[in-house]
């Protein structure tokens, strides 16, 4: 089979109900590009007909190729591996539910035309979100931006287009705990935006539910700020010096004044308490450091395959053994 010019990698859990819809998009865009493609579906440990549907559609159509996780190990992860065993020139992230309309891929594919090695989507509304879901993640993107010492596009999410250079540079970050969006901004290149309309779910419902998202501004912002570490000095300091002038204010009203100005067992309470939430609160972000250095030690695999189907046997393979 010819080798692909550009692969769609489409992350997948529990996604019995758009899979065929997805096909049948991608294939209508792609097609009127005019080149050929690959659609690298990979199933994240879904527990319902995905990985059925998946294995149909390659049966139908084999452009379609299928990654199929032993287990799920999360969004980024997924989509990592679908830039792995990605063959194309160019190779773009779509989430499966249609949120990401595929026909914003026709534009991109333009763009890099033009010469642009990243092309990434930036959402200018979105639809059939809770106004929650819409606070959060503008607070997230805003935050992660004031903080963090790469400039991610503000609402860009993982859809976009990259060209191979791209992709092989991502494919030797092998971090455990992955930012996908902010390791390509990291990576350079000419990069650039399309504006599209992010669409409500196509069917089921969200898998990012609150507690997923914290993790995953967690994994945001340790992944590439010293911030939350850097606080501890500046609190320490703070502390100190208010102290330091505490204890001036204490002595000098207990010599000229002959009163003290701090009374009882209250203050020390509420003093003592302060302190012991702040130790805590900077242990804890020590502690959230040192567990992700502690799963980059482990060197563990970033997932483990059941099978991957269509693409080529050992080629694929080969692939894989070039990034681990
Ligand atoms: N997804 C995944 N593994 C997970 C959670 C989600 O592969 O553990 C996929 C999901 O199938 C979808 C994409 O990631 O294609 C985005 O997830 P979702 O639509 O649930 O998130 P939202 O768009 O609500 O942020
Ligand atoms: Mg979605």
């Amino acid at each position: 089979m010819e080798r692909p010019r550009y692969s769609i990698v489409a992350p997948c859990y529990n996604e019995e109900g758009v899979l065929h819809e997805l096909y049948r998009r991608i294939s209508a865009v792609m097609d009127s590009i005019g080149e050929p493609w690959e659609l690298v579906l990979v199933n994240d440990g879904s527990h319902d007909r995905t990985p059925e549907i998946m294995r149909e559609l390659h049966r139908r159509d084999p452009r379609v190729k299928v990654v199929d996780f032993a287990r799920n190990f999360g969004h980024q992860i997924a989509v990592t591996a679908g830039l792995d065993f990605a063959q194309g020139d160019a190779v773009v992230i779509i989430d499966a539910d249609l949120q990401d309309p595929p026909q914003v891929i026709s534009d991109m594919v333009n763009k890099w035309k033009e010469g642009y090695e990243v092309v990434y989507a930036v959402r200018t509304h979105r639809k059939g979100e809770t106004w929650f879901k819409r606070f959060t993640a503008s607070l997230f993107y805003r935050l992660i931006y004031r903080i963090t010492d790469v400039k991610i596009p503000l609402d860009t999410g993982d859809f976009r287009l990259m060209d191979r250079k791209v992709v092989d540079a991502l494919k030797q970050m092998r971090e455990r705990h992955r930012f996908i969006r902010g390791m390509t901004s990291w990576v350079g290149f000419r990069q650039t935006g399309v504006y599209y309309v992010r669409e409500e779910r196509f069917a089921g419902q969200t898998h990012y539910p609150f507690r997923k998202m914290f993790k995953f501004a967690l994994d945001a912002i340790t992944g590439f700020s010293y911030l939350p570490l850097q606080l501890a000095t500046y609190l320490g300091f703070a502390i100190a010096g208010l102290s330091a002038l505490a204890a001036v204010i204490v002595i000098i009203a207990r010599l000229f004044i002959g009163a003290a100005p701090f009374y009882g067992q209250a203050t020390t309470l509420v003093c003592v308490l302060f302190i012991g939430g702040v130790q805590l609160i900077t242990l804890g972000i020590i502690g959230e450091y040192l567990g992700r250095i502690y799963d980059e030690v482990k060197g563990r695999p970033l997932y483990v395959l059941r099978e991957a189907i269509g693409f080529g046997g050992s080629e694929a393979l080969s692939t894989r053994r070039e990034v681990e």
